[in-house]
């Protein structure tokens, strides 16, 4: 089994050689941005995955990795892939908007996104904006098994209390893991 992990955003996403920060939030005068979260997340969840001897394709492994949002789905692919799961952090408006969510694209693909969902939940306890189906989300047109998580939203406070924490982080991504891997 080979797993491609996704990490949002980086250099060259929608345009090349402009780094997308992915959503971004300012608080006393720290800037996030979920390029640089999900990053993290991507590189843990990398280590528990090989850490249980199976391969990972990582779409960008750092910030000046090139990852065309569309070539994404297709290099994975090529790179022998079986399954995708892409990583990032939501943003709206509204501070009061918060929880996680499973996006996936193909209708095959709806018992590993529930699956996702209420294992991330049970780990989390995060509010459960329950699974969406994005049929036009160019990154998860892969091939295969493949799943978005939206880890929380960037501007709410509860919600990056959670997935800044790093021993949350280590917990989410190891139910990424058992997750991904049992289906
Ligand atoms: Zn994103």
């Amino acid at each position: 089994m080979k797993i491609c992990v996704d990490p949002g955003h980086g250099m060259s996403n929608r345009s090349p050689n402009v780094f997308d920060t992915g959503c971004t939030h300012t608080e006393n005068g720290f800037l996030f941005r979920e390029a640089d979260i999900v990053l993290k997340y991507g590189l843990t969840l990398k280590d528990i995955l090989r850490a249980r001897d199976i391969d990972v394709f990582m779409t960008r492994d750092d910030n000046t990795d090139q990852a065309p949002v569309g070539r994404r789905a297709q290099n994975a692919k090529n790179a022998g892939c079986d399954k995708f799961v892409s990583i990032h952090v939501n943003d709206v408006e509204d501070d009061s908007a918060h929880g996680l969510e499973v996006l996936y694209n193909d209708n095959a693909d709806k018992a590993l996104a529930q699956k996702m969902q209420d294992a991330l939940i049970a780990a989390t306890k995060l509010h459960d904006r329950h699974i969406k189906h994005r049929p036009n989300l160019a990154v998860l047109k892969f091939d295969g098994p493949a799943v978005l998580v939206e880890l929380g939203f960037i501007a709410n406070d509860g919600d990056r209390a959670v997935f800044l924490n790093p021993q949350m982080r280590e917990k989410i991504c190891v139910t990424i893991a058992d997750v991904i891997t049992a289906s």
